[in-house]
């Protein structure tokens, strides 16, 4: 909700510029019309600067004049609203053995997208050309140029410190630990880098595309391995280190003999993600190998992959609970490769949750699905570009470049 009161303060704290161009641009974020009159009631400003202000976010395409102008007869329109079409970003989504491109205009609608033949595994260079290659692509098919791009927003498969945007340690990218992305795709778009990684990423693209008025989400990923993106009050929470939501390496009761990968034993990964399932599979003399082997028997009705499943929601479901506790979420989305196999986690998961959960926690808990599916890390990564594009700094920033010029 938009603070009015803190606005004018702002505006009359910033009467020679400052800040209230954004203010005023934040206004009209919402995608509701403004007079010039209404702008000024609600900042405070005056109406003169108002309408300076308009014309500098008209020039920088971010607003656009809206209303009947041409059916009363050519007078120029007197309200305005954001103009979702005249900007883009590049929204990218590298996965284990993915790699996706979009590009998408300020609401986050996707006018075209290209998948370039790329892995993590070929190294942070050859997937980062690739990657800025589609850019250039993408950008050319559909008529824009560099001009017309505010940002780029990128997930990858791994932990990431969010404030350099270095990925560190990430176990499934090799060559990849530091380095410096935002540098290196900055040197083929002069545009801000937003990198994240892909858990996170997919809860933005999930919170925009299903849940845009739930302020506390939770979204889990479940496939080779288990992670979390949390929204919370509306935000991304990133935590001191970025690390806020790495549940895979909470220990789980029933697995205190089972090693993990990081060390420990017991860990919900060990237990619960696609590998664990193939290998306990295995052990039973049912061949699996690969996420998509579980699925596959899954689908066609294997009692053993079943049970193996619904046995991973109930561990899966055992952490939840904490966080549940911990955040109180009003949603919790699963994806990942695991989820797609009909019903039976998210069944294990709401065995366990709503059992050991505190009533009122889970009196409108909705735990479902993920509905962006695919699209939820490009969507998201697109959303990350764009929060920041149209952030009260970045907005405020673009237009003092336009005032100097
Ligand atoms: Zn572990």
């Amino acid at each position: 909700m938009v603070d009015i009161s803190a606005i004018g303060t702002a505006a009359h704290d910033t009467a020679l510029g400052g800040s209230a161009t954004s203010d005023l641009f934040q206004l009209l974020r919402n995608g509701r019309p403004r007079t010039r009159s209404e702008l000024a009631a609600l900042t405070g400003l005056a109406r003169s600067t108002v309408a300076l202000r308009i014309d500098a976010l008209l020039d920088l395409g971010l607003v656009g004049p809206v209303g009947d102008a041409v059916s009363t007869g050519g007078r120029p329109s007197s309200q305005f609203a954001i103009t979702a079409s005249e900007r883009v970003v590049l929204g990218v989504d590298v996965g284990a053995s993915h790699v996706r491109v979009a590009l998408s205009d300020l609401t986050g609608r996707i006018l075209g997208d290209a998948s370039p033949d790329a892995r993590v595994s070929d190294g942070p260079e050859a997937v980062l050309d690739a990657v800025t290659a589609a850019g250039r692509e993408l950008l050319d098919a559909n008529g824009r140029s560099d001009h017309d791009l505010l940002a780029i927003g990128i997930g990858v498969p791994g932990p990431v410190e969010h404030s350099t945007g270095r990925p560190i340690n990430p176990p499934i990218m090799p060559g990849w630990h530091r380095f410096d992305i935002p540098e290196y795709v900055g040197r083929s778009f002069d545009v801000p880098v937003l990198v994240d990684n892909d858990v996170n990423v997919m809860a933005l693209g999930e919170r925009e595309h299903s849940w845009p008025d739930v302020d506390h989400l939770l979204f889990v990923k479940v496939a080779t391995g288990i992670g979390s993106g949390v929204i919370s009050g509306g935000l991304l929470q990133r935590g001191a280190q970025g690390t806020a939501g790495d549940i895979g390496h909470v220990a789980v009761a029933r697995g205190a003999d089972v090693p993990c990968q990081c060390g420990n034993r017991g860990c919900l990964e060990a237990l619960a993600a696609g590998p664990a399932l193939a290998r306990g599979l295995r052990e039973r003399g049912v061949e699996a190998v690969s996420n998509a082997d579980v699925i596959e028997l899954v689908e066609h009705g294997s009692l053993d992959a079943i049970q193996a499943l619904r046995q991973a929601g109930r561990d899966l479901g055992e952490v939840l609970t904490a966080c549940v506790s911990l955040m109180n979420p009003s949603v919790i989305v699963l994806g990942g490769a695991m989820v797609r196999a009909g019903e039976h986690l998210i069944a294990g998961v709401r065995e366990v949750l709503y059992a050991r959960s505190m009533p009122l926690a889970t009196e409108s808990l909705q735990v479902t699905h993920s509905k962006a599916g695919a699209d939820a890390a490009v969507l998201g990564a697109s959303m990350l570009a764009i929060h920041h594009a149209l952030s009260p700094q970045n907005v405020e920033a673009m237009v003092s470049r336009v005032q100097r010029a």
